[in-house]
């Protein structure tokens, strides 16, 4: 019934077809081969299988329709390009076989070298290398090697221990010690091996290893460590690899050959320079694995200056082409230089910005471009204090970096232990396996979480990242024994109270205390130093991109700051006023009698009375935020959170009355209290008695707070200062709500005013679901908008945070329910869309109405960017996020209100 099929898809691109920008078809590999090919770069000719046909074979567990013919046609144009057949007994073209994804994926996919060698060919080898028989015999053990074990899965470790027999019979640890009698032996026990693994003889036929080859490739693009590598960075799983099928060049042709991998800058500093590593007399992988000790590339001049000066002058040509860093793949064949592979190179965060810079100077990018080319998330790896690390410390484990930070403490295994050895004053590093919801008060008391098991979203990762403590997750070289209180890594032993440092960043782990040095960019921040007059090619980049990101932006940037210390410290990283000053912490510390002599006022004049004394002191805290950021916008929340939770906790009260009534003294209070407590208990106090409800049942609450505000407003001004207060309602549903509080505040203002004019706004967060849906309404009454996004989410999704974060959200991310914990970064289709309906209603009530966020993802990047595109008038997070959400919300203008560079 379904229509014969008639136009064949095109699955198989020769390297001359493709370019640079065909990575989800060609990969990264195949896409950069051939931008190398047809910028006329020695590419050794070749073609690309698409992904298209791997995901056609993993869907099928067969090659589609016409791969098999376009192999063949392919592979015919390749002969013919290189006058040699596949395999040719006399002269043959041997291939490569490269993975080659969208997203580099190091170490996890599968090449095959030198497919097109057997018994018969070999010879062939030889004689065309004009007799140079170790060569050819070096390069078919190689191939029966990879292909053993990447496509036949026969065990590695065999090949490598039948490679030591041969050098231990040689007497040597040198692979180039072997000569050809030693290599052709060698030859015939991997093929013994292959043979005992898989019950066949190794395949003598050139194209079925082609096909083999390539089959595999497409396998291990789910091999399980792929699998789980694409899980932790967060890299779909429906990609697929491409495959690349390469005519080989020989850096094993003898010394006057070799192999090596070069960048265009260092990736770790940005400095400009030459970087790379050679080998003479190798192949492929022996750069990287270590098996002889590579050169500094620079030492490839004095070995081969012609090469050397063409390698460099393509490195300049490629980084004028990509305009970034590119690291690169080259072998030379008896002098003759072959590009392997290039592709922009991954970089430090520090040598992001550093390298932006210079490319700006180099007039190769713009700054808006510059701009593009750093994040968020890398100037807050940097706005870390960093470990000094030196020669002495090297690291012990590896894991994963799953919350940034550098921690030092003593270990422990238990959360019981870390809550103890943290109130004696301790730094503890809580050390699990992996943790559990029953850890959370461990996690809570630790400076920083290590666990053995576990990626980027298991609980401790998640619960780590939720708190803003360091964590490294699954550093599964150690060995944890929590019933006997030690692990092993390394051959040493670690037991409890023993000092480890982690580096929730690069997810390292040391032994022993790693000196923790500030950060430069914060203090750059903070103004101590001077990027004009200091010799800091990171902090200059910084200051360069920061500026231009403040130029371009359409969003303000607050912050949240509840004091004026913090205030003041907001200001110095760029905060633009406060979008969100909680009055909570006023009710705190020796002004808790207060409140609870307001809670258990029996009349009128009782509670008058405590809410008269809480007047002045209030005013103060208010005068410093004012005077702290003077000439920029104070938002101050009216109380939000429930009375009781000022109150002591009721088991502790009944405990003291209890001890009270036995030893006869009064306890009339206590009782009270008591009483209070149990009457004020709420069994979900996030949906209680809170916020503006508080403000309509207690009389004079939310009128004491506001007089205390207008009134330091006031004396600021009459001392010749700009405050700018805006009194924000929170919790509001209703507009009826909000009318109710207005009218009384207006009252206060007016009076308060008439001594001195100041501007005071009304606004009210939008934090409750049904606020969004009837924001028309609201806006009727409200002057600003200020989204609450951590009770948005909490509300639209129907869960509290402090109980659902460590209970399943990490079961969620592995599902794939969540991309992202949607209190890290804001949820767009379901709580966004509530941001957005509210946004444009209540504009299109009140146009000149202005609107906010406050609320942790006001500092998170991919939020920043949502908030830009919804068109709200400022951010704010706090202090230290304040510099991440500016660069973000440079980078949301530059991106969505275009940008010619790109
Ligand atoms: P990876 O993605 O792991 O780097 P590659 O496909 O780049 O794997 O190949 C592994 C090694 O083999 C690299 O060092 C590469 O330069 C080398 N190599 C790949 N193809 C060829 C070829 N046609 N001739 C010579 N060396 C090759
Ligand atoms: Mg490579
Ligand atoms: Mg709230």
């Amino acid at each position: 019934m379904a229509a014969q099929e008639t136009v064949e898809h095109k699955y198989v691109y020769d390297f001359a077809e493709g370019n640079k920008d065909l990575k989800d078809l060609l990969g990264g590999k195949g896409a950069n081969l051939a931008e190398m090919t047809n910028l006329g770069l020695p590419v050794p000719p070749g073609f690309t299988i698409t992904t298209e046909a791997c995901k056609a074979y993993l869907a099928t567990g067969e090659e589609p329709d016409g791969l098999a013919d376009q192999i063949a046609a392919h592979l015919a144009s390749l002969e013919q390009a290189m006058g040699k057949r596949l395999g040719d007994p006399r002269d043959p073209l041997l291939v490569s076989v490269r993975s080659g994804a969208k997203f580099s994926m190091p170490g996890m996919m599968e090449t095959v070298l030198n497919v097109g060698l057997n018994d018969r060919s070999v010879v062939g080898l030889s004689a065309q290398a004009d007799g140079n028989d170790r060569f050819a015999w070096d390069s078919y053990r190689r191939l029966i090697q990879m292909f053993g074990k990447t496509v036949c899965e026969v065990p590695g470790e065999e090949f490598e221990h039948a490679l030591d027999d041969a050098k231990r019979a040689k007497g040597t640890q040198n692979d180039l010690d072997l000569d050809a009698d030693d290599l052709r032996g060698l030859v015939d026990a991997y093929k013994r091996i292959f043979l005992k693994h898989t019950g066949r003889e190794f395949p003598q036929e050139p194209r079925e290893q082609l096909d083999l080859a390539i089959r595999a490739v497409f396998e291990s693009w789910n091999a399980e460590r792929a699998v789980v590598y694409r899980r932790q960075e967060r890299i779909p799983a429906d990609l697929g690899t491409a495959v690349n099928v390469v005519a080989m060049v020989f850096g094993n042709l003898g010394s006057d050959s070799g192999t090596g991998v070069a960048f265009t800058r260092d990736p770790a500093s940005g400095a400009q320079g030459i970087y790379g590593d050679y080998l003479a007399n190798a192949q492929g992988e022996d750069v990287v694995a270590g098996i002889r000790n590579t050169v500094p590339l620079q030492e490839l001049e004095k070995l081969d200056k012609k090469s050397y000066d063409e390698l460099l002058s393509y490195m300049a040509r490629l980084e004028g082409h990509y305009k970034d860093l590119c690291d690169i793949e080259f072998t030379i064949e008896r002098g003759k230089l072959w590009m392997l592979q290039t592709r922009v190179g991954k970089r430090t965060a520090a040598a992001a910005f550093v390298i932006a810079g210079q490319l700006v100077d180099e007039g190769l990018i713009d700054l808006d471009e510059a701009l593009h080319r750093v994040n968020g998330a890398q100037l807050a790896q940097l706005m870390f204090p960093r470990f000094q690390l030196d020669h002495e410390f090297q690291p012990v484990a590896k894991g994963i970096g799953a919350s940034p930070g550098a921690a030092v403490g003593k270990v422990v295994f238990t959360s019981a232990r870390a809550v103890e050895l943290a109130a004696e004053g301790a730094d503890v590093i809580l050390v699990r396996r992996e943790t559990n919801p029953d850890d959370l008060n461990g996690m809570i008391a630790a400076k920083g979480i290590l666990t053995s098991r576990g990626g980027k979203t298991s609980h401790a990762a998640v619960v780590a990242r939720g708190m803003g403590k360091t964590c490294v997750s699954g550093a599964d070289e150690l060995d944890i024994n929590i019933p006997q209180r030690k692990f092993t890594v390394a051959g040493q032993t670690v037991t409890e109270g023993d000092v480890v440092s982690i580096d929730g960043t690069t997810g390292k782990v040391y032994l022993g205390e790693v000196p923790v040095m500030p950060s430069e960019v914060v203090q750059y921040f903070e103004g101590s130093l001077d990027p004009e007059h200091i010799d800091n090619a990171l902090v200059r980049a910084v200051h360069r991109i920061m500026s231009h990101a403040d130029a371009k932006r359409r969003l303000t940037v607050r912050t949240n700051a509840d004091t004026g210390a913090d205030a003041a410290r907001a200001r110095r990283f760029g905060a633009e006023g406060i979008g969100l000053c909680r009055t909570e912490h006023m009710f705190l510390g020796d002004r808790r009698e207060l409140v609870e002599r307001l809670i258990l006022a029996r009349t009128d004049d009782e509670r008058d009375e405590a809410l008269a004394a809480l007047l002045p002191l209030q005013r103060d805290d208010f005068v410093e935020i004012f005077r702290e950021m003077d000439g920029l916008p104070v938002t101050v929340r009216l109380i939000d959170p429930p009375l009781h939770e000022f109150l002591p906790p009721l088991e502790q009260l009944a405990v003291n009355v209890a001890v009270a009534q036995e030893r006869g003294e009064d306890v009339a209070k206590e009782e009270a209290l008591l009483a209070a407590v149990r009457r004020m208990h709420e069994e979900n106090p996030m949906l209680g008695l809170r916020g503006v409800r508080l403000g309509l049942v207690i009389p004079g609450l939310f009128a004491m707070q506001v007089r205390a505000i207008v009134e330091a407003a006031v004396a600021c001004a009459q001392r010749g200062g700009d405050p700018r207060p805006e009194i924000m309602v929170p919790l509001v549903g209703a507009v009826q709500e909000l009318e109710t509080v207005r009218a009384e505040a207006e009252k206060i203002i007016e009076e308060v005013t008439r001594e001195k004019a100041v501007d005071v706004l009304i606004g009210t967060m939008i934090e409750v679901p049904r606020a969004a849906l009837t924001a028309g309404q609201i806006a009727e009454a409200a002057q600003f908008f200020s989204f609450g996004t951590n009770d948005l989410t909490q509300m639209a999704w129907g869960f509290s945070r402090d109980d659902v974060e460590g209970a399943f959200f990490w079961r969620y991310l592995e599902l794939g329910i969540f991309g992202i914990s949607p209190f890290e970064s804001i949820d767009r289709d379901g709580v966004g869309r509530l941001v957005r309906i509210a946004a444009e209603e209540g504009r299109a009530a009140r146009p000149e109405l202005k609107l906010g966020v406050c609320g942790e993802h006001g500092g998170d990047p991919d939020s920043v960017h949502f908030f830009h595109e919804v068109g709200l008038d400022y951010v704010s997070c706090s202090p230290f996020r304040v510099p991440v959400a500016r660069l973000e919300a440079g980078r949301a203008a530059v991106e969505t209100d275009g940008s010619d560079s790109r």
